[in-house]
């Protein structure tokens, strides 16, 4: 029903030089794998180079980053106006945006919906941290962090860009304690999370059709050797992958993995 995805996140890697190069040696081995959905996300910089040489491939190009505003006098910033000539997916919300740049629910939200107007895809990312997590404080995270990151879309309308059986949002769900750190969540712990917390969010908010139609993947550690776990737990529909992103092998492991070996 849900076509998994497997979605790079580069983070602030790679030169245009170095683009070409790790886009070179991933299309090959992506357009190899069928059924499942791929993308990268590489920094601003770098999405011009690699739109180019993805044209033709089944890869999709995503950005890290978004401004609300179509355009303005907003130095510095990028708007989705801007991305939607290049790109299909945006993430929005990811931790480390969160934490060293101040983003609120408030401010993830706005992008959100901007991103959605502009035809931009949304990956909302959620995650609750280490210490909410040993405070017993997941649910009440990521519940907010989904109830307020959506607040104002309506999915389950007509307007929703793939209808509401495909509502045109992806979910993440990344643990902050697990990204980068190499202390992954359990298949059964994300999929507890994805389900209990994040679906049932969406069912209460647009209804069970939503919910049942929205991919939600996990972040977090993944890595070619682990990948597989993931992938067999019901409701994780793919992942966002850092570090392992960045090595072609890696990455095209990850992908292998989701399409079932
Ligand atoms: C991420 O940056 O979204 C992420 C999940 O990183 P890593 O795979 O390196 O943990």
């Amino acid at each position: 029903m849900r076509r998994p995805l497997i979605a790079g996140n580069w983070k602030m890697y790679k030169t245009i030089a170095e683009t070409r190069h790790l886009v070179s040696e991933l299309v090959p081995g992506l357009q190899a794998v069928n059924g499942v959905e791929k993308a990268i996300c590489p920094p601003f910089t770098a999405l011009l180079a690699a739109s180019a040489l993805l044209e033709g491939t089944d890869i999709r190009l995503g950005a890290q980053n978004l401004h609300w505003e179509s355009s303005g006098a907003y130095t510095g910033e990028i708007s989705p106006l801007m991305l939607a000539e290049m790109c299909h997916y945006v993430i929005i919300g990811h931790s480390e945006r969160r934490t060293y740049f101040n983003e609120t629910d408030e401010v993830v939200n706005l992008k959100v919906r901007a991103a959605l107007k502009n035809g931009l895809v949304p990956i909302l990312c959620v995650g609750e941290t280490l210490r909410e997590n040993e405070a017993g404080r997941t649910a009440e995270v990521v519940t907010r962090q989904v109830r307020e990151g959506l607040k104002g879309v309506d999915l389950a309308s007509e307007d929703a860009p793939g209808g509401p059986t495909d509502p045109g949002l992806v979910i993440a769900y990344e643990p902050v304690w697990a990204i980068g750190t190499g202390r992954a969540a359990t298949a059964e712990g994300a999929n507890a999370v994805i389900a209990d917390m994040i679906r049932a969010t969406l069912s209460e908010k647009f209804g069970a059709l939503v919910a049942q139609g929205t991919r939600v993947l996990y972040g977090g550690s993944v890595k070619g050797e682990n990948a597989v776990e993931y992938f067999s737990a019901p409701d994780i529909d793919g992942a966002l992958v850092g570090g392992a992103s960045l090595k072609a092998a890696d990455f095209i492991r990850i992908v292998q993995a989701a399409a079932g070996g």
